[in-house]
């Protein structure tokens, strides 16, 4: 018997297509919509698994291709999986790593088979097939695993973007039968590609879609083209997916944009920024603006970052220290800001679920 891969509904907003949801995985149910923190390398960087959890985040990420080249998957298996590994005790899940093998190594040859290419760490010569991708997240034990896909860069030529799909549907095709075979409690989500071609992504989502997958990710977005594109696409591409199943914008976490994807009826959403941005000394302020804390204003400034904010760093410090820390190059101050813009990513999406699906009641 097939596993329940339960994703139960709870309600809907009457006026838009958002709705809140149960996704229940085996470390435990994720609410919906829900922003994931992403920690690349099985760590969400600067802050440990407690404070992670404080922010309220309720699941993060992982990545398949550089947890497969560092530590590698013989080290994770060891101790039974990653949730073991990292200390992290509820839902994980890992992207392929499609992603990074075309952003990040050399010498890439693509074939239906798969990819081989040059690790970006040692320059040795890796292959990654669909199976493969798909052995590497069980072995991670991740709740939630994403088949190999291929991420067209942005712009290409049309004739590229129907290429590459074509081989992302083989290796999503193969994936999706290999990890039915294999018949784990472990979520696969599909990857909806077809870059910005309406046409292509109709093609995507409905040849995917008559896999029933058990889940589906929009992929392909927030790779550099303008707002207004993005939306349309988040737009055009949300509905031609299954309604009853979860629906993922892989890389999109900016606090303005998530009112909207959630409203297209967008259940999930990742983003690096809050943390990447945070090490650059950017926190999160009122109105979604992104305010470098090293600003001479800040010098003797009490306030915490952002007043009315519950989270560990605005409870506890001010900016005038934040700066202090940031300028002296101490640890601490990415810490302490990556609490801040993760919680507030946090609290924006819970603000988001109560003005759009509580005022109806
Ligand atoms: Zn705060």
């Amino acid at each position: 018997m097939r596993h329940p891969y339960k994703f139960k509904i709870t309600k809907k907003d009457p006026h838009s297509k958002a709705r809140l949801g149960e996704l229940h995985t085996p470390h435990g149910v994720i609410h919906t919509p829900i922003f994931m923190p992403v920690g690349t390398q099985a760590t969400v960087k600067g802050m440990t698994p407690g404070q992670v959890t404080d922010t309220k985040a309720e699941v993060i990420l992982a990545n398949t291709y550089h947890l497969a080249l560092r530590p590698g998957p013989k080290v994770i298996e060891e101790f039974g999986g990653l949730h073991n590994f990292m200390n992290w005790k509820k839902p994980i899940l890992t992207d392929s790593g499609g992603f990074q093998v075309f952003s990040l190594s050399g010498m890439r040859k693509i074939t239906e088979e798969g990819v081989t290419f040059r690790s970006h760490i040692d320059g040795s010569k890796i292959e990654f097939t669909p199976k493969k991708v798909i052995d590497l997240q069980l072995s991670f034990n991740s709740d939630i695993i994403m088949p190999l896909d291929i991420c067209t860069e942005f712009p290409s030529p049309k004739k590229k973007v129907a290429r590459e799909l074509n081989i992302t549907h083989t290796w999503e095709k193969e994936a999706f039968l290999y990890w039915q075979e294999k018949n784990v409690a472990n979520w696969l989500f599909a990857i909806v590609q077809g870059g910005m071609h309406k046409d292509l992504r109709q093609e995507s989502a409905e040849y995917l879609s008559s896999l029933d997958f058990p889940g589906y990710a929009i992929g392909g977005l927030s790779v550099g083209e303008p707002m207004e594109v993005l939306e349309e696409y988040i737009a055009y591409t949300a509905p031609l997916l299954p309604e009853n199943k979860p629906k993922y914008v892989m890389g999109l976490g900016l606090p303005e944009n998530l009112e909207f994807a959630i409203r297209e009826g967008i259940d999930m959403f990742d983003c690096v920024l809050p943390t990447r941005i945070a090490r650059h000394g950017q926190v999160f302020m009122a109105g979604h603006t992104r305010v470098n804390i090293k600003k001479e204003c800040f010098k003797y400034d009490k306030s915490p970052i952002q007043d009315g904010c519950l989270c560990y760093t605005c409870q506890n410090f001010s900016r005038a220290y934040l700066r202090h820390l940031f300028v002296a190059k101490e640890m601490l101050a990415g810490t302490l800001m990556s609490i801040h813009n993760i919680h507030y990513l946090m609290e924006t999406v819970n603000g988001i679920k109560k003005k759009i699906l509580d005022t109806y009641r």
